[in-house]
């Protein structure tokens, strides 16, 4: 059945007085939706109702992009266990052999956990996971297939990382990752920190991207790294992506490295990230020195993206689950303030969807869209990301996937 979303007001244009912005102008639109995507747009005064689609009110309230969680782990979560902060570990070694054991001891399911994560995300106006799902000799494919069950079941979007947590060549992972990879379930391979976990990262990286792009998959893989170690993975990153013609299907999380280059070498290599469009994904870490130089990246036209990474898992005692909480530490932590970079900050948490670009042109919603949108009380996409604002309804492809408790 066709759908109409009538009465949501979407943004067209900045308001300003003199040179400052300091609002947008909106209008009432009816948005049509037809198999998931947006099939037409009109102004509230000229849609007339119609007897043979489902019409839904949105209530005036703003339409935005849905928000896309770049990187989350569905299998780690301990979200609905009694409270118990991180046991110590001396290693990052120490820590993922731990890892498994404790999960498993927990009195609530894998599949449990995962759902009170996603509940926890859903209501900032997440209506899309990527998540990384261990693979090693630990658990083999147990994590994969019960998070890949349950994400068949939900109406939201998501996509599977498969991440050799322990090392790809350390743990010897190649054969659970090839046979994780045929089950056609998983969307991309990742890795962690090949130089010094798999100490030969040459044959790691080369191996993952083989894989990748024999079986049409995508890469991300989580890069702690530093000095020596993180340029020189990083480096062998552009290399390969240049080589395997990989455009736009490799991430790099993380990314801490990125602050260790300097002079021409650190302009080529952002240009290198931007011309290849290698993808970099932050948590917004608050460490002194770590988080990498996000808006220098954006200004040679990198994407970025922003995820939550570790919530209440074994590896941080912390988090909520708020892409909107990230967002609002990236804005502090970068000292966004005007109306138009508060506008195009949203894109860190959308997939680079944003209403308005920065001389205020209308970039979204358009006909052909996938119908990925959010409802919220905010007045601005730039009052939204600035002041957390309060999401009233989700979508993901015209399905209503969260509504605001009554
Ligand atoms: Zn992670």
């Amino acid at each position: 059945m066709d759908r109409w979303l009538i009465n949501v007001l979407i943004e067209t244009s900045y308001l300003k007085e003199g040179d400052w912005t300091y609002d947008t102008a909106k209008e009432a639109v009816a948005i049509k939706i037809k198999n998931g995507y947006i099939t037409d747009i009109l102004p509230m005064d000229q849609w007339q109702e119609d007897q043979t689609a489902q019409i839904i009110d949105g209530k005036h309230h703003l339409l935005l992009p849905g928000l896309v969680e770049k990187h989350c782990h569905l299998d780690k979560s301990k979200l609905g266990t009694n409270w118990r902060p991180v046991t110590p570990a001396a290693s990052l070694v120490e820590r993922f052999e731990s890892e498994i054991p404790q999960l498993d001891a927990l009195p609530v399911s894998i599949e449990e956990r995962a759902q009170a994560l996603i509940d926890a995300e859903r209501p900032h106006g997440t209506v899309f996971f990527r998540s990384h799902i261990d693979i090693e000799p630990m658990t083999e494919l147990r994590y994969f297939d019960a998070i890949s069950h349950l994400l068949k079941q939900q109406s939201f979007g998501s996509e599977i990382v498969l991440f050799p947590q322990h090392g790809l060549l350390r743990s010897q992972a190649i054969p659970l990752i090839e046979a994780a990879i045929a089950t056609g379930k998983a969307a991309l391979i990742g890795g962690v920190d090949p130089y010094t976990l798999d100490k030969d990262y040459k044959t790691a990286l080369n191996t993952t991207f083989t894989l990748a792009k024999e079986n049409h998959l995508g890469i991300d893989i989580h890069l702690h790294d530093r000095q020596e170690a993180g340029r020189a993975t990083i480096k062998e990153m552009i290399r390969l992506t240049k080589k395997y013609n990989m455009l736009g299907q490799v991430s790099i999380s993380h990314a801490f490295g990125l602050n260790d280059f300097e002079g021409a070498e650190r302009k080529s290599v952002f240009q290198d990230l931007a011309d290849l469009d290698i993808h970099v994904i932050s948590s917004i870490p608050l460490s002194p020195n770590t988080i990498p130089p996000l808006k220098e990246l954006q200004s040679y036209g990198v994407n970025v993206h922003i995820g939550c990474d570790n919530v209440y898992d074994s590896w941080s005692s912390l988090g909520d689950g708020s892409l909107q909480e990230k967002l609002v530490r990236y804005l502090e932590i970068f000292g966004v303030k005007s109306q138009e970079h508060l506008t195009a900050s949203l894109g860190l948490v959308t997939d680079g969807h944003v209403p308005l670009d920065q001389n205020g042109l209308q970039k979204w919603p358009n006909v052909g869209d996938e119908a990925n949108f959010i409802c919220t009380t905010a007045t601005s996409s730039a009052e939204f990301v600035a002041r957390k604002g309060t999401v009233t309804r989700s979508f993901y492809r015209g399905e209503t996937i969260w509504n605001e408790p009554e």
